[in-house]
């Protein structure tokens, strides 16, 4: 079949609720890059949604997962104990960012790891109500769409959801710039009416803390726009949890696995949280989550309440162990930092050149979890995204606001980040024309 005749197909024969970036057909990965049916070679800068940050078939990943699939491909947890399972939490304790995270659950997707965390909060606090972020994105399932707060067509027409989920505003800081310049095209965004603030009327106003099991928070917030929150606020959330008997749950799945330049975003705050979870970039690839906590708290769940068919498969926990050695044996951490300066400083250096400043209303990020975020009113962002397509370059956009994501492989080169800083650059520069 042809490219356009299995593109065709797809449209016919795949889910129309799939949302898709392209209509081409990928054939194969490596590296950077992906080859589409037909042979079209295109700079890939969004991973997969964040998944493929060792670049896409690393060969140690590939490598280990081979070896496994010859050796045990499905061990079923609920069974025994399987060797890769194990190895991955050796793998993955020296990388937690508190030594508290010392015991390990593991799942096939984000979402379903979310679920797990909050599964955990309630049985381990006997309350019900959870706490998110306005902004945060969690996942699909009936659960996590309640707790989902990026964009209402994730949820619209789907309900009843998970019930007990309240939010608070995320401290949008750039959105709160706007508020005080209004120009009545946004509604009132979070910091200018303190974010810490809201925690606190909200637990006054609508769930009590003895109702409250946790707090969950992407210490970055991913699909709802790539946004750091402001040095302290993560501090004070841990501050409010304490006081509360409040349970602090860090939704790493996307901000996690080196993409902001530490190994967890939650490290840049030092901060604690008593459950992470991890997902996408954990395995490269393979479908693999999980959730750490300390083991008291783990352990209040009884034998037999949790698990899964195909939860930890062996073959992704052995892709898993071959992505944390490549982040020792790769000084991918460090890779990160040079190149997310890279790409930081081109962005920066379009924000303050006057052919492009008036389109660009904010440029942020941490590493290479790095956002474009457009003046508000001319579909910018999606028309830079369809210039990059031109030029063979993959390019997200993201949030409720005009906003690209950057999410280049982690130990992307450094002449991969030029071609792909001189694409964006152009793109920018043509859209601004
Ligand atoms: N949490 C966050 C922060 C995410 O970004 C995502 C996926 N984009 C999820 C949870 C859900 O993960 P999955 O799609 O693997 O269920």
């Amino acid at each position: 079949m042809s490219a356009s005749a299995l593109a065709q197909f797809g449209t016919r024969h795949v889910a129309r609720g799939i949302g898709r970036l392209a209509s081409e057909v990928i054939e194969s990965g490596s590296g950077s890059y992906v080859t589409m049916v037909g042979g079209r070679r295109m700079l890939d800068f969004t991973c997969g949604i964040g998944v493929a940050n060792l670049g896409h078939c690393h060969p140690a990943v590939t490598k280990a997962a081979q070896s496994q699939v010859g050796k045990l491909v499905h061990g079923q947890i609920n069974i025994a104990f399987q060797k890769p399972y194990l190895e991955l939490i050796k793998s993955l304790l020296p990388l937690m960012p508190h030594e508290s995270l010392d015991t390990f659950f593991f799942w096939n997707s984000g979402a379903e790891a979310v679920e797990a965390a909050v599964k955990l909060a309630r049985h381990a606090t006997k309350k019900q109500n959870i706490i998110v972020m306005q902004g945060s994105y969690h996942g699909r399932t009936f659960g996590t769409m309640a707790m989902t707060r990026s964009k209402t067509v994730y949820g619209e027409n789907y309900a009843p959801l998970m019930p007990g989920v309240f939010s608070v505003p995320f401290p949008y800081c750039a959105q709160c710039s706007v508020a005080t310049h209004s120009d009545g095209k946004y509604g009132f965004e979070s910091c200018c009416m303190d974010p810490v603030l809201q925690l606190e009327l909200l637990l006054k106003r609508e769930t009590a803390p003895s109702d409250t099991a946790a707090i969950v928070i992407e210490p970055v917030l991913g699909e709802g726009g790539y946004v750091p929150p402001p040095a302290e606020y993560l501090a004070k959330v841990r501050e409010i949890c304490d006081k509360n008997n409040i349970l602090l749950i860090a939704d790493e799945v996307q901000c996690g696995f080196g993409r902001t330049g530490k190994m967890f975003a939650i490290e840049h705050w030092g901060v604690r949280p008593d459950i992470l979870v991890m997902a996408k970039g954990i395995a490269n690839g393979f479908p693999l989550s999980a959730i750490v906590s300390r083991k008291e708290l783990m352990d209040m769940q009884k034998p037999g309440s949790m698990g899964g068919t195909y939860a930890g498969n062996a073959v992704s926990c052995a892709a898993g162990v071959a992505v944390a050695k490549a982040f020792q044996d790769e000084k991918i951490l460090e890779n990160v930092a040079a190149r997310g300066a890279e790409l930081k400083g081109m962005l920066d250096a379009a924000k303050s050149d006057s052919k492009t400043s008036k389109m660009i209303f904010d440029v942020r990020g941490l590493g290479l979890m790095l956002a474009l975020e457009c003046t508000p009113g001319h579909g910018y962002a999606s028309k830079i995204q369809a210039k990059c397509m031109e030029k063979d370059m993959l390019v997200l956009t993201t949030s409720i606001y005009d906003t690209l994501r950057f999410i280049p492989p982690l130990n992307i080169t450094k002449e991969d980040m030029a071609k792909g800083c001189q694409i964006i650059k152009e793109a920018i520069e043509e859209v601004a024309a």
